[in-house]
């Protein structure tokens, strides 16, 4: 894959770098003036894929998170997500909606299920022998604004 542009970030399992990450996510993808219901979908995902790593990944100590962001000429956002934590030994599973390991918590097992109805695909992998890489793209595919000043491309 061609990247006309790409990103990495790499932070702590704090849940507050939660917001941060959707944030810088969402200030990256600006430039291939995605619309607001595109951008609000893509920090939902990313949302959904870091509270993972911070809930589930690193259930006891803080470890490290990264996200790796890549956008084509064709407006495809390619977005992973991964951590070096204790991994997930079923992915089919895991993908099912309302299945969670936390019940008690207060989980819903609906973040697998989100993250795939808001994005064009995600793809589960292992990360080498820790963890997980949660990759997932978005293609963007409404037309730029004019009235705003924009092309139409
Ligand atoms: P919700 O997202 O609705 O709060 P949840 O996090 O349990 O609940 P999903 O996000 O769909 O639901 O994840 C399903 C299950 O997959 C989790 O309960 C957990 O067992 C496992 N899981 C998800 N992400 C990770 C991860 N990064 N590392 C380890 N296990 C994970
Ligand atoms: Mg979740």
């Amino acid at each position: 894959m061609n990247y006309i542009n790409e990103m990495t970030l790499e932070f702590d399992s704090h849940s507050i770098n939660e917001g941060f990450a959707r944030s810088a996510v969402a200030a990256f993808c600006v430039q291939l003036n995605p619309t607001l219901d595109e951008i609000t979908d893509i920090k939902t995902a990313v949302s959904e894929a870091v509270t993972n790593c911070v809930v589930h990944a690193y259930p006891k100590k803080t470890g490290k998170i990264s996200i790796w962001v890549g956008l084509t000429s064709a407006r495809d956002v390619d977005i992973k997500i991964s951590d070096a934590g204790v991994g997930i030994s079923d992915f089919e599973k895991a993908r099912e909606p309302f299945f969670t390991t936390k019940p008690d918590e207060e989980r819903a097992g609906m973040g697998f299920t989100v993250m795939e109805s808001f994005m064009n695909s995600v793809v589960l992998r292992k990360n080498g022998d820790r963890g997980v890489v949660v990759e997932m793209r978005k293609t963007l595919t409404h037309k730029k604004c004019v009235a705003l000043g924009g092309e139409n491309d």
